[in-house]
């Protein structure tokens, strides 16, 4: 009997030093974010290390600071250290057809994290959230608290777009678009501006005060003794500087308030906001399953398995469509804030009063 234990002890033990040997040995993964001067790309770096860690990787996590070169040099020393895959969430998606060649002459998988890399045959697969849908929920907060539907109008609202070199931006822009632009053709919206269309209302590098003085021109030229009822922002760092702009000139007082002002990524700063009554919604993007479902896909790409996408039609880089699993966007007012961020432990309801 003692000998039998002594054996299942041997064995077991024997495996579980294999295991924690295998654990150890899966290899490098190098994560390329573009900033963090964002809350979400700092949550998207610590959930792909957690969870990569727990799967028993080792990881190489860098941040670019908004800056193309800094990007490839630090995508280039990873490189040198032979990561198994690459993750990457590109700051400019056009600008890594060089480095993405050095990536596949070394074996290297290459993931496209949350933004597509374009004009490049190898992204081998893209993991993201369902960007068309964002736009259309930030789109459709508006229809609904202005009382679209119900005939209410007409309105004015005045429209931004992200950033121009992020695939990204057009998806949200095109979204929104495609449930504002009935109202625009039937005169119930009214962009006073007439600026629309990606070229004339993207924001470059995603950047708050850029926003901020565009619209300060806005209220300045087509404003001065009309009401802005409300202004598509595609991200929560751009409706905090329209915000600005808009209690600069007297809005979100008692006799005039906010406009209708969308946003997207629930960062702090903007869902305190919406507590106060000022920013309207925001899209809440739960960056603990982009990251776990990034896990996933590497997991499976190292086992030589298929990995789960479920789009691959829609996300053409300009050389091939990449295969994308998608995740679903939430929308946050002030109506389920607590039911969305807090109940599901993102956020604790401290972090947000
Ligand atoms: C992301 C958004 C984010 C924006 C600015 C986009 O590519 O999908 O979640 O708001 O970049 O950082």
């Amino acid at each position: 009997m003692r000998h039998l234990f002594a054996n299942i002890l041997f064995v077991s033990m024997a495996f579980s030093f294999l295991g924690a040997a295998y654990g150890q040995g899966k290899g490098l993964v190098g994560i390329s974010m573009p900033t963090k001067s964002s809350a979400r790309w700092i949550s998207d770096g610590t959930n792909l290390v957690k969870h990569l860690k727990d799967k028993g990787y080792t990881t190489d996590l860098q941040y670019a600071e908004d800056d193309i070169p800094n990007q490839i040099a630090q995508i280039e020393a990873m490189i040198a250290k032979k990561p198994k895959v690459l993750v990457i969430a590109p700051i400019d998606g056009t600008t890594l057809t060089d480095i993405l060649k050095k990536a596949h002459d070394a074996k290297i998988k290459v993931i496209a994290y949350d933004r597509l890399i374009r004009n490049s045959p190898y992204v081998d697969y893209y993991v993201t959230f369902d960007n068309f849908k964002v736009g259309v929920l930030q789109a459709q907060s508006i229809v609904d608290k202005l009382g679209l539907k119900a005939g209410k109008g007409p309105f004015n609202i005045e429209l931004f777009g992200g950033s121009p070199d992020d695939n990204n931006a057009y998806f949200f822009y095109n979204g929104a678009m495609s449930v504002l632009d009935p109202y625009i053709k039937s005169g119930k919206l009214v962009v006073r501006s007439k600026q629309m269309g990606m070229d004339k209302v993207g924001i470059l590098r995603w950047d708050g005060a850029t926003a901020q003085a565009r619209m300060d021109n806005l209220l300045s030229a087509y404003y001065g003794t009309e009401r802005v009822d409300a202004v598509l922002s595609p991200y929560d760092g751009l409706s905090i500087g329209i915000l600005s702009s808009l209690k600069g000139v007297g809005y979100c007082t008692a006799k005039q308030p906010c406009p209708i002002v969308t946003g997207q990524d629930a960062e702090i700063p903007s869902v305190k906001s919406i507590l106060r009554g000022e920013q309207y919604s925001t899209i809440f993007k739960d960056t603990r399953e982009l990251a776990k479902a990034t896990v996933d896909m590497i997991d499976a790409i190292m086992r030589g398995n298929q990995p789960k996408v479920n789009d691959t039609k829609t996300y053409h880089n300009g050389v091939k469509v990449v295969p994308a699993y998608l995740l679903e966007p939430v929308l946050v007012t002030a109506s389920n804030w607590k039911q969305v961020l807090v109940n599901s432990g993102y956020y604790t309801e401290a972090q947000l009063r």
